[in-house]
């Protein structure tokens, strides 16, 4: 079975299309600035890069470039649009109403549309995507998988915030947690890596990229996370404050005399490392280079209170969970970024975990890199997100054609 897996954000729209007998990647790639300026597709195909630069207005016409590269004779893996079988979604925000992946039909698409509210900046071109896609791939099943349905077996204590009850009620104002597909991920390969059942083991993955979060998985269930009802709360990230004292909102909207719009802006778009950095960078390769070989003092602060956070969150999750066997990091930083690993688990020592420096010496592979005699292991696990959503809309797929 062939399953183009897609993922549709609000200017590019990224492709893998996936041959399931040996879940092997035929070819990858995106488009990029749909509706802007200097719109281009890349495409990846055998580790060689082809970029073609055309004029995409909207996700339909990126969807048309894309299944026309999918089929050309020279940069193309398929014969033609016959031999994709299913066709698998990333969806940012699924609500309480998803926790787990789904064949999308009229009543999903109805509670998509629903769920634009708590996400939208993401589900809208979610969306578009998943619309296009029906349109230009009519007889095959589309599934959804969504970045909320790991993170939907939390318990209330953890997803209710301490402001009136009502307010869930009306507007269903909870954590709901975000890069669940990642953690699901990350957590199982955790467990197979160490040789063990998912089912015995108390596991924290951090989710360490641009955008970033912890969560606790106790069981190979989650039971908490940080981010929370948007993707803005938990952990510094490269533009987003994560955590604050939520009185610091209003009083900055009075000092400065700040609209809804603005202030969001702010805690979104120029706090995190960006902004603890003075706008250095947002992108923690420069944060890094600045800190430690610059010496740059401002950077170098940024970079222990990003790294100091991941820390004391999971050092929350192993009280959460009353224990931890395994810690694993993932993502661009997570899986990239030694002196980051490093620095977190130098908080960790406490938990009897010790880290060996040498086999933490290494970047986007998959290595245990604790010592043998470490009572927690500590791993760097590389996510794939788009194998599990191949993987579901296999399943799916298989399903209904039975
Ligand atoms: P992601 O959102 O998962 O693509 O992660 C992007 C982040 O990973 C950016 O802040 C990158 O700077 C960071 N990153 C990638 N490679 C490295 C590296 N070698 N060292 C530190 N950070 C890295």
């Amino acid at each position: 079975m062939k399953v183009l897996v897609i993922n549709a954000g609000s200017s590019s729209l990224k492709y893998q299309l996936f041959d399931m007998t040996n879940e092997n990647v035929l070819c990858s790639g995106i488009v990029e600035r749909i509706g802007l300026d200097g719109s281009r597709l890349v495409h990846k195909l055998n580790g060689q890069k082809h970029v073609k630069d055309q004029e995409v207005k909207d996700h339909r016409v990126a969807l048309k470039i894309v299944l026309e590269i999918l089929t050309d004779k020279t940069y193309g893996v398929i014969g033609s649009m016959k031999e994709i079988d299913a066709v698998g979604h990333r969806v940012v925000h699924g609500g309480e109403t998803f926790s787990g992946s789904v064949l999308i039909d009229e009543k999903v698409m109805k509670a998509l549309e629903d769920n634009i509210e708590l996400a939208p900046l993401h589900n809208p071109p979610n969306i578009m995507g998943i619309k296009a896609a029906k349109e230009l791939l009519p007889d095959v099943p589309h599934v959804g998988t969504f970045d909320t349905a790991f993170h939907q077996t939390l318990p209330k204590k953890a997803y209710l915030y301490a402001i009136p009850l009502r307010y869930y009620e009306k507007y269903k104002i909870r954590r709901y947690g975000f890069h669940g597909t990642s953690h699901f991920y990350v957590s199982h390969r955790t467990a197979e890596i160490l040789g063990r059942p998912i089912e015995e083991l108390k596991i924290i993955t951090c989710h360490i990229g641009n955008g970033s979060s912890v969560a606790a998985v106790k069981y190979g269930k989650s039971i908490d996370t940080s981010m929370g009802f948007t993707p803005l709360e938990g952990l510094v990230m490269g533009t987003r404050s994560g955590d604050l004292d939520p009185a610091i909102v209003t009083f900055l909207q009075e000092k400065e005399h700040l609209s809804y719009k603005e202030i969001n802006n702010i805690l979104n778009k120029e706090s995190g490392a960006y902004g603890l950095s003075n706008g250095l960078s947002s992108d923690m390769r420069d944060i890094e280079n600045a800190a430690l070989e610059d010496h740059n003092e401002v950077a170098k602060l940024a970079l222990d209170i990003y790294d100091y956070r991941i820390a004391k969150y999971v050092g929350a999750y192993a009280a959460a969970m009353n224990g931890v066997d395994a810690i694993a990091f993932t993502a661009g930083v997570g899986e990239n970024s030694p002196y980051t690993r490093a620095d977190v688990c130098s908080y960790l020592e406490f938990l009897g975990l010790k880290i060996d420096n040498a086999k933490n010496n290494i970047r986007g592979k998959e290595a245990i890199i604790s010592t043998e005699d470490s009572k927690v292991k500590a791993l760097v696990v590389p996510t794939n997100e788009e194998l599990v959503i191949a993987r579901d809309t296999q399943k799916i797929a298989k399903s209904i054609k039975k």
